[in-house]
């Protein structure tokens, strides 16, 4: 028997978030994103060497589409080389996005959830447009450093994201 929620939650996409040891273990790292980014339809966002938004510890982002879930996320349980990561969605609740909504692979890493937007917050996947129903723009908190991040970091192709450019890092 199908149950449905009383209300859905629209979600535009998914971040994976590979965390490393810059000194240990970014190679490992990088050797999963290479692997990652020759099988499947992703954007591979860059690594952080040091903390940044809501992650303690470095870590690669990879972002993908819904319709890669099926494909991205198997792999991952079976590939992240004993590297911890989320797997959180791009709904219009950040913080949400990184608690209740998440997933884990490996050992969860505790978050700073206080950097985080009651609201949408992250990159979305190129070519994704955050006006999709049910997703209202989230309400301008003071996350400007992000803006810092994106204005270094290499063009995606990325469409301007109507100044919600808070929380790149989430
Ligand atoms: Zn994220």
């Amino acid at each position: 028997m199908i149950e449905k929620t009383t209300q859905s939650v629209a979600n535009l996409g998914y971040h994976a978030h590979i965390y490393y040891d810059p000194t240990r273990t970014r190679a490992v790292a990088e050797r999963v994103c290479a692997a990652i980014g020759e099988k499947f339809r992703v954007e591979i966002d860059g690594f952080r060497d040091t903390p940044v938004g809501p992650h303690p510890i470095a870590n690669v982002l990879v972002i993908f589409k819904p319709e890669q879930f099926e494909h991205v996320v198997p792999y991952l349980m079976l590939n992240r080389a004993g590297l911890d990561v989320l797997v959180h969605p791009l709904t219009n609740d950040a913080v949400e996005d990184h608690s209740s909504y998440a997933i884990w692979l490996g050992n969860p890493v505790e978050l700073k959830l206080h950097t985080l937007p009651r609201g949408r917050g992250g990159r979305l996947p190129s070519g994704v447009s955050a006006q999709a129903p049910g997703l209202t723009p989230a309400g301008g908190s003071a996350l400007t450093p992000a803006r810092k991040g994106l204005a270094g970091s290499r063009a995606l192709g990325l469409r301007h994201d109507f100044g919600r450019a808070i929380a790149a890092f989430a």
